[in-house]
């Protein structure tokens, strides 16, 4: 069966609930977990925001990438949109599609292997943990090597050793 990773990443609301929610809502509806990572806090430098956490999760799973997308996108949906008078407010969770086995997908809707990995810190640190000799299909680079050569130079930080599970 495939295996996928993901990331998931927040910055608004209780973050490590709703990564945690997310977490929950990926095992029950999109694959069943086979690695976590710890989470990562990132501040943000650029703009004014919220530091972000993120979270990088491995599941097997029967579903194909579209199906995936289609459902990590309800799962943002239905955790990041708060329903307010005036309309909506921005998303909380964001989850995105890192790699499909060694699947290389370039659709309007979805580019696989997520085309900005090597470039943010915040996916390599969390990736290297679970995935460190993991082989980019495209440059044959693995994880461990783009974290070393990241011209990210952006703070991230441990926060929470992954659980049990
Ligand atoms: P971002 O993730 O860049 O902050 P969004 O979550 O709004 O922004 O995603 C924008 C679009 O990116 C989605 O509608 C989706 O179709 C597309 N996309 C392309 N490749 C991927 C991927 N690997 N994982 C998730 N979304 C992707
Ligand atoms: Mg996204």
């Amino acid at each position: 069966m495939p295996l996928v990773y993901l990331i998931l990443g927040g910055n608004k609301g209780n973050r490590t609930e709703m990564i945690s929610t997310a977490i929950d809502l990926v095992t029950s509806h999109i694959g069943q977990k086979m690695a976590i990572s710890g989470l990562y806090e990132s501040e943000s430098w650029g703009f004014k925001s919220e530091p972000f956490i993120n979270q990088v999760i491995k599941i097997e799973t029967p579903l194909s990438p579209a199906k995936i997308l289609l459902l990590s996108q309800e799962i943002e949906n239905k955790l990041g949109r708060v329903r307010k008078s005036e309309g909506y407010e921005a998303r909380t969770i964001d989850i995105d599609i890192l790699y499909y086995d060694l699947m290389v997908i370039n659709t309007p809707d979805l580019i696989v292997p997520h085309p900005k990995i090597a470039v943010r810190r915040f996916v390599l640190m969390p990736l290297t943990e679970i995935a460190p000799d993991l082989k980019d299909p495209v440059t044959g680079i693995t994880v461990m090597e783009m974290l070393a050569n990241c011209p990210d130079g952006s703070l991230v930080k441990l926060i929470a050793k992954k659980d049990k599970g």
